[in-house]
């Protein structure tokens, strides 16, 4: 036995999670719901966390930070609409987990975190598991990525005031966004499509994430 859950339970942990959270909540991309079934989401928190790894909440990773509500990681996923080729932005790498659920699908995976510790743990976890289609970069992701651009798709994973202008512009045409946009109690997710050099906004849900810290999002 390693600990509460030994290898089984977490598995049968992931399925349930799956099954109740994500399915039951009306996400239907198989790509999504095979990535969320087989990342081991209890590797990207704490030993002491790990028998709540599964649960339908956030989870704190240190540094004041959280690992999103494996709903919440479902639903912008989906909304990223990838197919298998795509070059994904995520801004805001956080545990890693998020990440691992893109580079399952996509072709590659720039994850951009502020905090170097945050970023070097992610990027361990990374590793251990095998991943080699993810680059790390630490930094202010609300400037993007220039040297990578453009790119397919782009997730942000903390709240910003606005959307950030150069993630617009590092945006590929057709390319999807999705970010939560509000103030630092209560936020929408908003899903952009460029059409013409446009955004086209549609909004999904209503979101509790953690601040974006940059020179387009909050200032510190
Ligand atoms: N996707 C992550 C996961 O799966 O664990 C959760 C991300 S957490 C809700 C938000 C992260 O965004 C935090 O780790 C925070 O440090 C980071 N962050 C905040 N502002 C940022 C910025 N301007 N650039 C990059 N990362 C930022």
């Amino acid at each position: 036995m390693q600990g509460f859950y030994d290898k089984d339970l977490y598995r049968i942990a992931r399925e349930k999670m799956v099954k109740s959270q994500i399915v039951a909540r009306g996400i239907k991309d198989e790509k999504v719901i095979q990535a969320m079934l087989k990342v081991p989401r209890h590797l990207f928190v704490e030993e002491a966390l790990r028998d709540q790894a599964y649960g339908d909440f956030p989870l704190p990773i240190g540094k004041g930070q959280t690992i999103s509500q494996p709903y919440i990681v479902a639903l912008m996923t989906e909304a990223l609409e990838l197919k298998g080729k795509e070059r994904v932005l995520e801004v805001g790498t956080g545990s890693g987990y998020q990440t691992a659920i893109l580079a399952e699908i996509a072709l590659w995976v720039y994850t951009i975190e502020r905090d170097p510790d945050l970023s070097e743990k992610a990027k361990k976890v990374l590793l251990s598991l095998g991943y080699k289609n993810i680059s790390l970069k630490i930094g202010d992701g609300s400037l993007g990525w220039p040297e990578a651009a453009p790119f397919d798709a782009i997730i942000v994973t903390a709240a910003s005031p606005q959307i950030p202008q150069p993630l617009v512009d590092q945006l590929a045409e057709g390319g999807r966004i999705v970010i939560p946009v509000g103030d630092e109690f209560s936020q929408i997710l908003v899903k952009g499509i460029k059409k013409d050099g446009i955004l086209k906004i549609q909004t999904l849900e209503p979101v509790r994430f953690v601040k974006l810290v940059g020179a387009y999002g909050f200032k510190e």
